[in-house]
């Protein structure tokens, strides 16, 4: 079992998780090899249809194609983040001490999902219906997640590419519940309920509403959802997909509204496919955590970032990013 282990000068934490090295890496060349020069299927993929009993794969959510085939699954990752509720205390318990030092046991959940029984894939490239079952896989997890307290709150997220961070070619992307809700996370939540606070209404509210007005940065409206070129963007071509309505809870979207959310996803990544020769990227599902649902000054959104090359030392020093591409040239990829 992993273990978390909190930094007394930061706040922030770090997953100790010595199994974790074990995990084969398929993707290993420094130079990025194009996903979909791969074959259509592999049969040492853990995630290729066909090689289930190999791997000892049992599936908790299955979505099927129109040939009642699955097209999209969620299993239990075998190289786990965080450990099962299984083993886990019943309720999320007090941190444990070590001298000064704050640690906790790795509770929570660790599922992937296979975006596609097709080994290569890319999401930039599925269906429409395709991507919206990835959407919706996120969500069937979601619920299952809750059911243990200790997740209080459910990260969700996508690596592309060995510069994303990703090990297996196969498309899919990640879940974990967990105990811990990032120190990053926490201040967005701190900065935004100060915004409400002192302007009376909620930070992302304002932002949309100002975006939609000057328009320049905005890619695409629908009935459901905003495409954006973010402002303050720390990355080239970094894009936002955002609701229309206030939702802070992935788990409270609608039928409808992730139908155009995962659409609003799958444009920012035909033009990545288009305009930028596929790069790396990584994605991330900006949600509540779980206790705190129905909050009027935190919204969810996805947030996708290609990988262009490692930092430089200014930017891992100071956490501060220089971005080379302006956001409002940015959506000239659309
Ligand atoms: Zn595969
Ligand atoms: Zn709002």
């Amino acid at each position: 079992m992993s273990e978390l282990r909190q930094d007394i000068l930061t706040g922030n934490w770090t997953v100790m998780a010595p199994e974790r090295g074990k995990k084969p890496k398929k993707l290993k060349t420094a130079k990025s090899k194009d996903l979909r020069d791969y074959p259509q299927y592999d049969q040492a993929c853990p995630f290729c249809p066909g090689n289930e009993q190999r791997y000892e794969i049992n599936p908790v959510v299955e979505l099927l194609n129109d040939h009642d085939k699955w097209s999209t699954r969620v299993i239990e990752n075998k190289y786990k983040i965080f450990d099962d509720f299984n083993t886990c205390p019943v309720q999320p318990e007090p941190f444990k001490k070590h001298g000064i030092y704050s640690y906790y046991q790795g509770c929570g959940n660790h599922y992937l999902v296979i975006e596609h029984c097709r080994h290569n894939r890319i999401m930039g490239e599925m269906e429409p219906e395709e991507v919206q079952r990835v959407f919706n896989c996120y969500l069937k997890t979601l619920r299952i997640l809750q059911k243990n307290p200790n997740n209080l709150i459910m990260i969700m997220f996508k690596n592309q590419g060995i510069k994303a961070g990703g090990s297996q070619p196969h498309a899919h992307s990640q879940i974990v519940g967990s105990r811990v809700v990032p120190t990053w996370i926490r201040n967005a939540l701190h900065v935004q309920e100060k915004y409400f606070d002192d302007q009376g209404h909620c930070a992302m509210c304002s932002l949309l509403n100002f975006e939609l007005d000057y328009s320049k940065r905005i890619v695409a409206e629908t009935e459901h959802t905003v495409v954006l070129s973010p402002y303050a963007a720390g990355t080239p071509y970094e894009m936002w997909v955002i609701p229309k309505r206030h939702i802070a809870w992935y788990g409270n979207i609608t039928e409808q509204e992730l139908t155009d959310f995962s659409a609003g996803v799958l444009r920012v990544l035909q033009a990545y496919v288009k305009a930028l020769e596929n790069p790396d990227f990584n994605y991330f599902v900006h949600s509540s955590p779980t206790p705190l649902k129905g909050i009027p000054y935190y919204r969810l959104f996805v947030q996708i970032v290609p990988r262009w090359q490692n930092k430089g030392g200014f930017e891992t020093g100071t956490k501060i990013p220089v971005n080379s591409v302006l956001p409002e040239k940015a959506i000239e990829i659309f």
